[in-house]
């Protein structure tokens, strides 16, 4: 069997395989990059792949990509719009088109950009033959102990590719997604504590994304409410909107609730996505105030929507595996789930709602880059026993180590951003008319929603995720 690893990674150091180059696999790539560990990342697609969508990332993320590496930061500034204002601004977008609330994102805070253009400025900092490819994970392996090798990488873990392809590391981290292969390699349904396995549930919302031209958009809405961003406030729907692109295309996101709890994917698509049009959204703003409904005027006449998925029904019990459930699920071979994990929407997908889903990524890259550095000292150090088999054992168990610590840290902290994204949905949406129209009742709410994910401590929690593994 063909094994695609790279022939330069370190036979006695850390090797570490990410699957998946979205925003997590990407900035965990660039912090172990900063940390020097070695690394290759895996992708399915043939390519760096981004919707033309925007994205904004929060002040928490923002202070994560610089302890990931300066770099990050620095790439995403060059590539983020400027804010017109750094304010969130909440209009009533049903009745008055007045200004709910207005709360402080911090100076040049949650700017937003083209995820493609981010996704590429921080590919480029990433060395040639870092991701590979047309490289989808199948099932992973570890071989049965063999006491009669010399070889010291017999207890590496094994990556099985659906191209017939392997590679081999020491762990494994699954940044692929909320559909992630590698969740449910870890957390197949017999092995779940619960009946049911960790699971993206539709959480009966969808949503249409476009960018309009900001012409297009000056005319329908004007200079203030085109340059800078604003969220529309009403029964069953809101609207965000804000310009990106150096200012050339104002991104439109139309959320609406949808009567069926049940997503009818189409059958010619992937999952999250079906087709859709301009009357659809027309209908359900249809009794809107005439803002809004120029708003979705802008949105093409046919365009894609997406579904809304979640975790926040069946939430992954943990982000690491247990080497029993894995080795079961195996069949043969030695434990390895322990040596594996998840990150970013393949452990704690959360709607879009309070723009966090990609900033926890990030937090997770951080964590896990000075975790598995911190190992990689101690296992090139020569610390870790005499050598060749033992040696080898005493790395998997700082590998695991490593990602019981990350999961101390970070479970708790990403499950509560995935159910305050929830509750964000519903003050927005007026399921409660009499708190979501009342500046004071809705500003106080907002405000520690937001103020949750954007005021933690990302320094501390490194500390915290050290000191665990010790
Ligand atoms: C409408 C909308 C708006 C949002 N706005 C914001 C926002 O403003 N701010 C914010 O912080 N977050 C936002 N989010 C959330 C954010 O987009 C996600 O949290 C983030 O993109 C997740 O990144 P990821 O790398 O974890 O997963 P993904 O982006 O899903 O990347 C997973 C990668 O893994 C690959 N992959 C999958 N399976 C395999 C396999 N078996 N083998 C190999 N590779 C595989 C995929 O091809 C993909 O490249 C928004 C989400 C939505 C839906």
């Amino acid at each position: 069997m063909a094994s695609t690893n790279p022939p330069d990674w370190p036979q006695d150091g850390l090797h570490v395989a990410i699957v998946g180059a979205g925003i997590t696999g990407v900035n965990l790539a660039l912090g172990l990059l900063a940390r020097n560990v070695s690394f290759t990342v895996y992708e399915r697609a043939p390519g760096f792949r981004e919707i033309g969508a925007g994205i904004g990332f929060s002040p928490n993320a923002e202070r994560a990509m610089g302890l990931l590496n300066p770099d990050v930061l620095a790439a995403f500034k060059r590539a983020a719009n400027p804010n017109g204002e750094d304010y969130f601004q909440w209009i009533d977008g049903y009745r008055s088109d007045e200004l709910i609330f207005k709360l402080y994102v911090g100076k040049d805070g949650f700017q937003g950009g083209l995820r493609s253009e981010i996704l590429e400025a921080w590919a480029q900092l990433l060395p040639p033959g870092a991701v590979r490819f047309n490289k989808e994970i199948d099932t992973i392996s570890a071989p049965p102990e063999d006491n009669s090798s010399s070889s010291s990488s017999n207890r590496r873990l094994r990556l099985h590719f659906k191209d017939g392809t392997t590679a081999t590391a020491d762990a494994v981290i699954g940044c692929d997604g909320i559909r992630s292969r590698v969740r449910q390699l870890l957390f197949p349904t017999s092995s779940s504590s619960s009946s049911q396995s960790p699971e993206a549930g539709y959480t009966a919302k969808f949503c249409f994304r476009a960018l309009a031209p900001m012409p297009a958009a000056m005319a329908a809405l004007g200079q203030s409410r085109s340059m800078t961003r604003f969220m529309y406030n009403g029964p069953g729907a809101h609207i965000i909107t804000y310009p990106v692109a150096s200012n050339t295309l104002l991104n439109i996101l139309a959320v609406i609730s949808d009567p069926s709890p049940t997503w009818r994917a189409h059958p010619q698509r992937q999952q999250h996505t079906a087709p859709g049009s301009r009357s659809e959204a027309e209908a359900a703003f249809r009794d809107w105030h005439p803002t809004a409904r120029r708003i979705v005027g802008l949105l093409p006449d046919a365009m894609d929507k997406w579904a809304i998925f979640d975790m926040a029904a069946r939430p992954a019990p943990r982000y690491i595996g247990t080497a029993a459930a894995a080795t079961a699920a195996a069949g043969d071979g030695e434990g390895w789930g322990d040596r594996v994990c998840v990150a970013g929407d393949a452990a704690h997908a959360a709607g879009p709602h309070l723009g966090a889903g990609g900033g926890m990524g990030i937090e997770d890259a951080l964590v896990l880059s000075e975790l598995l550095a911190a190992v990689d000292g101690k296992v090139t150090g020569g610390g870790t026993g005499d050598g060749g088999d033992e040696r080898e054992r005493e790395k998997g168990r700082w590998v695991s180590a490593a990602l019981e610590a990350y999961n101390a840290v970070l479970y708790e902290r990403t499950q509560g951003v995935v159910r305050a994204t929830r509750e964000a949905c519903d003050l927005f949406q007026w399921k409660d008319p009499a708190v979501a129209t009342d500046p004071r009742q809705f500003g106080d709410r907002i405000t520690a929603l937001f103020h949750s994910v954007w005021e933690y401590d990302v320094a501390g929690m490194v500390e915290e995720a050290l000191a665990e593994l010790e």
